[in-house]
């Protein structure tokens, strides 16, 4: 996979129309998190009930890759458990950080699998989820 194929249609899609975008009106918890190495910023902000993530919703500046990635962990774990957004959590870190081999549950943020290869991009991609790690926490 090279370079040019992490910006695949579906991280560009991510990209310009992002899903979860913006602020909730209630939350019961907040992470703001930036990527130095590339400039991303983070607002993640989420609303539990009955242990699972009810609302989840995310703004923030950044590359590509850092802005498709928050938008597809959004989609992945709204109204998952907090047990089961930690399951996904771990498995997206094993893809990108350790070239696991990824599972069907990741769905579309498996397009990041190449991204492993690339250590600058790993924090880029790794940036929402190290939000939701904080949330979960
Ligand atoms: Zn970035």
């Amino acid at each position: 996979m090279d370079l040019s194929d992490l910006y695949a249609d579906v991280i560009m899609d991510h990209h310009r129309n992002p899903r979860n975008f913006g602020s909730l009106a209630e939350k019961d918890k907040e992470v703001h998190l930036t990527n130095s190495s590339c400039g991303d910023e983070i607002y993640l902000e989420v609303k539990l009930e009955g242990g699972r993530i009810s609302k989840i919703a995310f703004r923030g500046m950044g590359c590509a890759i850092s802005v498709a990635s928050a938008s597809l962990m959004t989609e992945l774990v709204s109204g998952a458990t907090l047990e089961r957004a930690k399951e996904l959590s771990e498995e997206f870190f094993g893809m990108v950080r350790d070239g696991k081999e990824s599972s069907k549950d990741l769905g579309d943020a498996r397009v990041f699998e190449g991204v492993s290869k690339y250590p600058m991009r790993v924090k880029c991609a790794t940036l929402a989820w190290h939000a939701l790690e904080k949330v979960i926490e």
